[in-house]
């Protein structure tokens, strides 16, 4: 596999293709030469500059060929393709050149026998436009791998806080089972021991508990599968527990079973995110609504979250900036890529999401996210979002 990137000549008949090879190289462009433009898929896209044809190319399949290898390009690409043609001398000829002109965007026609400057300069203009092409392919992957690096972060830092949480919520029962141990050690009557020994085990299966629901976020599938969105929200609340009891938070949960087509890891992560922001904006105690619910929105029956919060609210100023990365009005103690990774979540589950939000008392904010039932493929369309014309975040009045 050559490594460089070329163009490809495809001139079967005569001795076209080494003449224009030649010249080619000789100004310092590598080339190739193909039998048929269907040689040419194999070749691979990225080292691709363009395609140098002769009219002869495109009869039999060859037109056919084209369309499929142009078809075939990945979204950065816009293949040049310089071809070769007899003009009018050969009407035939002259009716497929048009059509491959009015078929393909980057098309140049020239006449035959073609001058070297005219063949040369279409070539330089190919090979420019070609590296600005790829360019800007790697622009895009750059940041795609920079948002990767992102997501990757908020992920850890959720899985910090969330080690951090259980460390402290398994202290409490451990404590306690140090303690009843020593009572069992000094009970005097068996029965007293036995009572002792029951507490224990309760309090050991509380450890066990808390330790579950923390592998079983991590061990989320990552895949979209049929999800029972309640059975999510309301464990990922477990994790919250320690900290809505010493804040004085009163939980409000009602969640039915309710069925989404979604990444099950994915928007626990996403709930997390939202009930961690719920639970900031309550320094002071408050209540926390968790509620999850079957709803149809246009016309595609969804599972409706919505968590909660009667908390400070979100000011009008900063609510233009609310899912930028970075965006935080928690100082060192925030990321400011939680909201950002949520929204970036439901969108990818084909979701939509909205909030509404009062610092006037009783201020407090309401998230809420619709996940589609059926797989986005029976859905017939991408997103719930976009039949409407509408972003797929969006503030309610
Ligand atoms: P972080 O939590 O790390 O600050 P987020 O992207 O999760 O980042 O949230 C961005 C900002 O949005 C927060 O800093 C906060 O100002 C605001 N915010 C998000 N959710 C709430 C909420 N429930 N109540 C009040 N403010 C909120
Ligand atoms: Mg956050």
């Amino acid at each position: 596999m050559p490594t460089t990137l070329r163009f490809l000549v495809v001139a079967p008949v005569g001795r076209d293709a080494e003449l224009i090879a030649t010249l080619l190289n000789s100004s310092g462009y590598a080339s190739d030469r193909m039998e048929s433009i269907a040689g040419v898929e194999q070749a691979g896209n990225s080292l691709l500059l363009g395609l140098i044809l002769t009219n002869e190319a495109l009869v039999k399949d060859g037109l056919e060929a084209l369309r499929k290898l142009i078809d075939a390009q990945p979204e950065w690409s816009d293949l040049p393709v310089i071809l070769l043609t007899s003009g009018p001398r050969e009407p035939r000829q002259a009716i497929t050149a048009s059509q491959v002109r009015m078929q393909f965007r980057s098309v140049f026609l020239l006449d035959r026998p073609a001058r070297k400057e005219l063949l040369l300069s279409a070539v330089q203009v190919a090979y420019n436009s070609r590296l600005k092409q790829l360019e800007v392919r790697d622009a895009a992957m750059r940041q795609y791998q920079s948002e990767e690096t992102l997501r990757n972060a908020e992920k850890l830092a959720t899985a910090g806080r969330l080690v951090a949480t259980m460390a402290h919520e398994v202290n409490n029962p451990l404590e306690a089972l140090g303690n009843l141990l020593f009572l069992i050690e000094q009970s005097s009557t068996i029965d007293d021991a036995r009572s002792f020994s029951h507490m224990a085990a309760q309090e050991l299966e509380r450890i066990s508990d808390i330790v579950n629901q923390t592998l079983r976020f991590h061990r989320a599938p990552a895949k979209p599968a049929i999800t029972d969105v309640a059975e999510l929200a309301t464990s990922a609340l477990t994790l919250f527990r320690g900290k809505l009891r010493e804040r004085k938070i009163i939980e409000c949960v009602s969640a039915e079973p309710t069925f989404a087509f979604c990444s099950a890891g994915e928007v626990r992560q996403a709930v997390v995110n939202l009930i961690g922001n719920a639970l900031d904006a309550m320094p002071e105690g408050g209540r926390l609504y968790l509620r999850v619910s079957a709803a149809t929105r246009n016309g595609t029956l969804c599972a409706r979250l919505t968590i909660a919060d009667t908390g400070t609210g979100i000011r009008a100023e900063i609510r233009p900036n609310l899912f930028n990365q970075f965006f935080t009005t928690k100082g060192s103690r925030g990321t400011g890529l939680g909201l950002w990774l949520t929204r970036d979540i439901v969108i990818r589950n084909c979701g939509w999401l909205r909030y509404r939000s009062r610092t006037a008392a009783p201020s407090g904010t309401a998230f809420t996210i619709y996940l589609p039932a059926i797989p986005p493929a029976a859905l017939g369309r991408t997103d719930l979002a976009r039949p409407a014309g509408r972003p797929a975040t969006e503030e309610a009045a």
